[in-house]
């Protein structure tokens, strides 16, 4: 069972994940409305699915405390970053995960190297860290917006031509410190159409409710939209490794990223498959120690363990 359903898992993000070493060309390689011939139904028990595998998995992550999961969501506005972490994450134990989400950096932030501020967030064994934004904002909004570049009080030397090239590096370098430390990277875009994000503007501008979702900054960014594809495209090819690579997930329709999204993480932790701590003989001399002085307490009349007289009961009555 746990097996076929590993087995779906990776068929459908298969052809999502970026190879290694290839071109990435974002608007001739990757479609914002495949859906792998999946219907909207059928989506909704797969996501449901997924939300229990890692409600399951996750739990022992945590138990096991040896590995840790980096999770990055990277988007254009409207992208549904914030949905998707709501839907994907709804099964999950809040406290085994936190989310940062990274905004315009501060004083302080751009005090320090680019990195710094993504490091102080990084995840603890056991846990997981979803990253609403991610180090990729460093040769993506950095990149398309030169002033954003002259805040960051580079050296000259540490800001010269090649500087891109050189961050994908550093940033690869860092991504392999991670998994090396068993630290899993996952990496995920949220792969929106221009026509698509059109929409969504306009329904948050029609719609009351969603009026404080609606940013003029979100429009005037939408003009730099093939500044924004080609950094993308570069970030894609030149940072998808084999031990951290990228998905590109289609994001044109809400349902079907959340079901690529889960999958991702379930995939991932799935390769992890970490498991209960096992525990030794010493302790479980202890556990029959404790058993029996719990058991000499039962008050007159009730059984000696009743959480296993009860499981006894179920037992016969199920036969
Ligand atoms: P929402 O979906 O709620 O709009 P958001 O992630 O877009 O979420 P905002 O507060 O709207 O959050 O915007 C965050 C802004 O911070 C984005 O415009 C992004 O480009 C910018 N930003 C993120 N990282 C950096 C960075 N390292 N340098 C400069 N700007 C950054
Ligand atoms: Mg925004």
């Amino acid at each position: 069972m746990a097996d076929k359903r590993a087995e779906r898992i990776a068929r459908l993000i298969a052809p999502l994940r970026v190879p290694p070493g290839t071109e990435v060309d974002l608007a001739r390689d990757y479609d914002p409305r495949y859906k792998a011939h999946l219907k909207k139904r059928e989506g909704r028990e797969l996501l449901a699915v997924g939300v229990e595998l890692l409600a399951e998995y996750q739990a022992r992550l945590a138990a096991q405390d040896t590995y840790g999961v980096l999770f990055c969501l990277q988007a254009l506005d409207a992208g549904g970053k914030d949905g998707t972490i709501r839907h994907v994450m709804s099964g999950i134990n809040p406290q085994g995960v936190h989310v940062s989400s990274f905004k315009v950096p501060s004083a302080e932030e751009l005090d320090h190297d680019y990195l710094w501020r993504y490091a102080r967030r990084l995840p603890a064994r056991g846990d997981i860290a979803v990253f609403n934004r991610s180090h990729y904002e460093e040769v993506l909004v950095v990149r398309v917006h030169p002033d954003v570049l002259d805040r960051q009080q580079l050296p000259p030397k540490a800001r010269g031509k090649g500087i891109w090239k050189r961050r994908y590096r550093e940033i690869n370098d860092w991504e392999r410190h991670l998994t090396d430390n068993g630290f899993a990277v996952v990496k995920i875009f949220l792969n929106l159409s221009r026509e698509e994000q059109r929409t969504r503007f306009l329904k948050r501008i029609d719609l009351p409710e969603k009026n404080w979702k609606f940013s003029a900054a979100d429009v005037r960014e939408r003009r730099y939209w093939d500044d924004y594809q080609r950094a993308f495209s570069e970030m894609l090819s030149a940072t998808s490794t084999k031990r951290a690579p990228w998905y590109v997930v289609p994001a044109d329709r809400k349902w079907f990223a959340r079901i690529c999204a889960s999958a991702v993480l379930v995939h991932t932790l799935m390769e992890i498959d970490p498991q209960y701590p096992v525990i030794g003989e010493r302790a479980r001399a202890d556990l029959r120690t404790a058993r029996r002085e719990l058991e000499e307490q039962a008050p007159e009349g009730a059984p000696a363990d009743p959480y296993a007289a009860e499981r006894d009961r179920r037992a016969r009555t199920e036969e």
